[in-house]
């Protein structure tokens, strides 16, 4: 890892220099906005992967943690499942970075009353245009003559506020794909890559309302501090039962959204597992709904072209980031109720992407030598 002057966000630099030194392309170090690709990426985590094993650490593939050895206020392992089998894993302390997803790791501390704080998140669609038709919004020029070779693909950000909630693109994707990204079978997720080339023909990004913890009310009796969580789930198994099977989606063409009607047909898609035609509008929650629509006329007026009979809405993109957080004392970073456990990345709530995730674990790597 190259040395560099840690910025407000941290050692920034360091994070793309063992990125690129384990395969990420070098101009990653200079670009603006800089891009691995989802075809790329995977060698680079096997590499990393290597880097960690050559210095002494161990990978255990399918193996999953499923419960925190406590005894008072430290902890001394883990229960770690393997083929079925459970066997105690000791341990001097544990960095806890099991991602936004892990739904049953957030039961567990509900479950132990180890302390959990309900946390802003944000829900909505994945909205989807011609590539083409963002190129020629961003670059200011007509529609139907061809981007310059040494442009790339044009990108967007977007944001607003409609009643006291954020209304905001999220992870815009140019040249990029709608991909399915459920954890469980009764859910419909949908979240957006794009290989290293950026080159498919359409452009999709989340377009997301927050959601306050307040918003999650309604679930709070049954399911207590992981109320977030359960506004997720339903939202997402609404979007299963719309899709009617598989991993097929809820699709709503975008002017359709706007004058809550049906959509006859829909425009063409880069999601791969298929779209029904359904009322997303009616579908998200009304405090989502209302703001997203909205918040999407805004949008049309700052991006001439934005709104049109090109675009549409997938659903649901839910996991923008963790409903809930696993909360850390500021210096030392440990859990309140246990001395040896950090809590990391975005799983427990420090972090929002691939970049600030890296640079949690880098601050959470060098808490140990404290405790
Ligand atoms: C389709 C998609 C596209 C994305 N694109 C981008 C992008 O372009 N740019 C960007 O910055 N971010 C992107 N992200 C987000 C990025 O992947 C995350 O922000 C980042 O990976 C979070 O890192 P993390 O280490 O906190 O958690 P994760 O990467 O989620 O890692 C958590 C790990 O813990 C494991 N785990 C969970 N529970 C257990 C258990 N009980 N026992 C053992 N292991 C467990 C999981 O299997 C997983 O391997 C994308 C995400 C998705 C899904």
């Amino acid at each position: 890892m190259g040395s560099s002057t840690p910025t407000k966000r941290g050692p920034v630099r360091d994070v793309y220099e063992t990125l690129v030194a384990h395969g990420a392309p070098a101009r990653i170090l200079v670009d603006a906005h800089p891009h691995i690709g989802s075809n790329l990426l995977p060698n680079v985590v096997k590499a990393m992967r290597q880097t960690v094993i050559d210095a002494g650490g161990e990978v255990r593939f399918g193996t999953k943690m499923t419960d925190l050895i406590i005894n008072g206020e430290r902890l001394s392992g883990l229960i770690i499942e393997h083929e079925g089998e459970e066997s105690e894993l000791p341990g001097d302390a544990v960095i806890l970075a099991t991602g936004h997803s892990a739904r049953d790791v957030y039961q567990l501390f509900q479950k132990k009353n180890l302390l959990l704080e309900r946390k802003p998140f944000a829900v909505g669609v994945r909205i989807e245009h011609p590539q083409p038709l963002i190129d020629s919004i961003q670059y200011h020029y007509e529609r139907g003559l061809e981007r310059p070779r040494l442009l790339p693909a044009a990108r967007y950000a977007l944001a607003t506020k409609i009643e006291d909630r954020g209304v905001h693109s999220f992870c815009m994707c140019p040249g990029g794909f709608i991909v399915p990204a459920a954890t469980e079978n009764d859910e419909v997720v949908v979240n957006g890559m794009s290989l290293s080339k950026r080159d498919s023909p359409f452009s999709n990004s989340g377009l997301v309302v927050t959601v306050e913890p307040e918003d999650t009310d309604s679930f709070a009796a049954e399911h207590g501090v992981l109320s977030g969580i359960a506004y997720q789930k339903d939202l997402e198994q609404t979007a299963k039962q719309a899709g009617g099977g598989g991993q097929v989606a809820p699709g709503q063409g975008l002017l359709d959204v706007l004058g809550r009607r049906d959509s006859s047909t829909l425009p063409e898609t880069s999601y791969k597992p298929g779209l029904r035609s359904s009322r997303i509008d009616e579908l998200l929650p009304d405090g989502v709904s209302g703001r997203m629509r909205a918040g999407l006329k805004r949008f049309g007026k700052q991006m001439k072209g934005y709104v049109t009979e090109e675009s549409l809405l997938i659903g649901f993109e839910t996991r923008t980031s963790s409903p809930v957080r696993i909360p850390r004392e500021q210096e030392s970073l440990r859990h309140p109720d246990c001395a040896n456990l950090i809590p990391c990345g975005e799983g427990a709530g420090f972090a929002g992407g691939i970049v600030s995730a890296a640079l949690d674990g880098l601050r959470c790597a060098d808490a140990l030598d404290g405790l």
